[in-house]
């Protein structure tokens, strides 16, 4: 078994999105072991998105992820990392494939709609970024 984090941008909590997102997520096997409804500060969108601290979206991208709750999730299943990854699409929602999260529901390459570890020295940090161990079930 494998974990990995994801969250539910806000433009997708926005428009009332987060129903359909999870229920794609169980629908592909995945067991919930923590959720929650959070809203981020600047400061906490940056330390999250750290790695893209140089990168000319890192603004844009810490403004966007804290103007409105976001829904956090730590999630289970084998290959948990990779197929969560294969179900949001790619990161620009135009090279997504059809019948992706990001495809269908993605506003732009900021706005789209979903997060997920790419590695799992990434979920690693990711996973304990929003969650302690008592609210992993
Ligand atoms: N992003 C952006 N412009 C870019 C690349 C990324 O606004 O040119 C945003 C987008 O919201 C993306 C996030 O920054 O999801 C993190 O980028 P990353 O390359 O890690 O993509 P992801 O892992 O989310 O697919
Ligand atoms: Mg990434």
């Amino acid at each position: 078994m494998e974990r990995t984090f994801a969250i539910i941008k806000p433009d997708a909590v926005e428009r009332k999105l987060a129903g359909k997102i999870i229920d794609r997520i169980e629908a592909s096997g995945f067991t919930i072991v923590g959720m929650k409804k959070i809203k981020l500060n600047k400061e906490q969108a940056g330390g999250f998105y750290c790695v893209h601290r140089e990168r000319p979206f890192f603004n844009d991208l810490c403004d966007f992820m804290s103007r409105s709750p976001v829904i956090v999730l730590c999630l289970e299943k084998e290959n948990a990392i990779a197929d969560w990854r294969k179900l949001m699409g790619a990161t620009n929602p135009a090279n997504a494939e059809p019948g992706t999260i990001r495809r269908d529901f993605a506003v732009s390459l900021n706005e789209n709609s979903a997060h997920g570890s790419d590695a799992p020295e990434t979920a690693a940090f990711e996973i304990p970024y929003f969650f302690s161990a008592l609210e992993l079930v």
